[in-house]
């Protein structure tokens, strides 16, 4: 992981990359809620929840 940031707009995309990196290499499925790896969903809500917040944030 890199150093925290207090930029979300970051985090977005860098949690973009460690999610498509994952699918990439996770031999499971992701079917969007119906993924059938924990680690995967986990990326995902992490990535939303970022994204939300960062679009919150948006001027
Ligand atoms: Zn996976």
């Amino acid at each position: 992981m890199t150093a925290t940031t207090n930029q979300p707009r970051s985090r977005v995309e860098e949690l973009e990359r460690i999610y498509r990196a994952h699918l990439t290499a996770c031999p499971r499925q992701h079917f969007g809620i119906l993924t059938d790896c924990a680690k995967g969903l986990r990326l995902r809500r992490a990535l939303h929840a970022t994204r939300a917040t960062a679009d919150k944030g948006a001027p």
